[in-house]
C-alpha cells in the first residue's frame, strides 16, 4: 500500500524535548511520543498533559520574535503557562547571577523550564490501535494502512475519525476521510455494514457534533456514488442502521427527484389491469370486493 498524504513538517521541525509515555486503552504497549507535538496538535491530550500551558501565539517575551512551533524550540513556564524560546531561557539563565524566574510571572522557576523527566499517562477510554495511527500520522504525515485495513474494510478508519472527535483533531479527521477516499480509489473498496454501523453508533456526546455529521456525509455521498441495489439485498442488509437507511433515502430523494417517472396514470392503469385480471381469475377475491362495497 503506497503512503497517502505525505504532511510537510518542515526541515527544521521540532518536537520538544519531553517525551510523554502513554498507556493506551487496555494494550500493554506504551506509546512514546514527543509532549509538545502531541499537545500542539491535539486539545484533548493538551489538556491532560500541559494543563497550564497557554495557547501558542504571538511573540517571544524576551527576544520579541515570533512563537512558531517547528521553527525554533519552544518552552513554557509551568507556573502562569506563558511560552518562550527555549533558547531565549537558557540564556537568560546562563546569564543571570540570580535564580532564574520567569521573565513572565515573576515566579522562581529555576526547574520549571527544563525538562523535568518525563511523563506517564493513562488513556484507557481510548484505543491502541487507533492512536497507533495517529501517532504515525503525527510524525509521517501518513495514514498506515496494513492489510488488515483490506480485510475489515472501513471500519477501521471510521474508528480512527471517532478518534479524532475524542481527542479534538479535526486535521487528523480529515486526513483519514482523505485516506478512505485514497482506499475506495485504489481498491474500489466502500464502506461496508459493520463501517456505517460504527458510524451511526456512538455514544451521546457526539450525536450532534458538526464532525460526525462530516463523517456520515461524506459515508452517505460515498454510497450515491457507489452503492448497488444489491448491498441492501445481501443477508447482511439488516446490519445498516435504520439512521442511515433514512439519511439514504432522503439524500436519494434529493439528488434524483424524479427518477423513476412515477406518474398517477401509470399506477392507474396498472390497477384496472389487474383489477379486470381478478374479475376473471379469482372470484373469491371478487366476492370479498362485493361484501366490502355492501357495508
Ligand atoms: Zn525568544
Ligand atoms: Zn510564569
Amino acid at each position: 500500500m503506497p503512503a497517502i498524504r505525505k504532511r510537510s513538517t518542515g526541515k527544521n521541525a521540532s518536537f520538544g524535548y519531553k517525551i510523554a509515555r502513554l498507556k493506551i486503552g487496555t494494550s500493554k504497549r506504551m506509546f512514546k511520543i514527543h509532549e509538545d507535538l502531541l499537545c500542539e496538535r491535539s486539545p484533548y491530550f493538551g489538556g491532560y498533559l500541559q494543563p497550564q500551558r497557554k495557547e501558542i501565539q504571538g511573540d517571544c517575551p524576551i527576544c520579541i520574535d515570533e512563537l512558531k512551533t517547528g521553527v525554533k524550540e519552544l518552552t513554557y513556564c509551568t507556573r502562569c503557562g506563558g511560552n518562550f524560546h527555549s533558547e531565549c531561557i537558557e540564556n537568560l539563565r546562563k546569564h543571570s547571577l540570580l535564580p532564574l524566574r520567569c521573565p513572565l510571572c515573576r515566579r522562581s522557576c529555576s526547574n520549571h523550564f527544563r525538562n523535568s523527566g518525563d511523563s506517564s499517562k493513562s488513556f484507557p477510554e481510548l484505543q491502541a490501535a487507533d492512536f497507533a495511527k495517529y501517532h504515525e500520522w503525527l510524525y509521517s504525515g501518513t495514514i498506515g494502512c496494513d492489510d488488515s485495513v483490506y480485510e475489515e474494510d472501513f471500519k477501521p478508519l471510521v474508528s480512527a475519525y471517532l478518534f479524532s472527535l475524542e481527542v479534538e483533531d479535526r486535521r487528523f479527521g480529515t486526513a483519514i476521510l482523505q485516506a478512505m477516499l485514497e482506499v475506495y480509489k485504489d481498491e474500489g473498496l466502500y464502506p461496508e455494514q459493520d463501517a456505517i454501523a460504527l458510524a451511526y453508533d456512538v455514544d451521546a456526546s457526539h450525536e450532534q457534533s458538526a464532525g460526525l455529521r462530516r463523517l456520515r456525509t461524506f459515508l452517505i455521498d460515498t454510497y450515491l456514488a457507489a452503492a448497488k441495489s444489491t448491498w441492501f439485498e445481501d443477508e447482511d442488509w439488516h446490519k445498516y442502521p435504520q439512521e442511515f437507511l433514512r439519511d439514504f433515502s432522503v439524500a436519494m430523494l434529493m439528488q434524483h427527484p424524479r427518477k423513476n417517472k412515477w406518474n398517477i396514470d401509470t399506477w392507474k392503469a396498472k390497477l384496472e389491469v389487474e383489477e379486470e385480471d381478478e374479475d376473471e381469475n379469482d372470484t373469491s377475491d371478487a366476492e370479498q370486493f362485493d361484501t366490502d362495497t355492501d357495508e
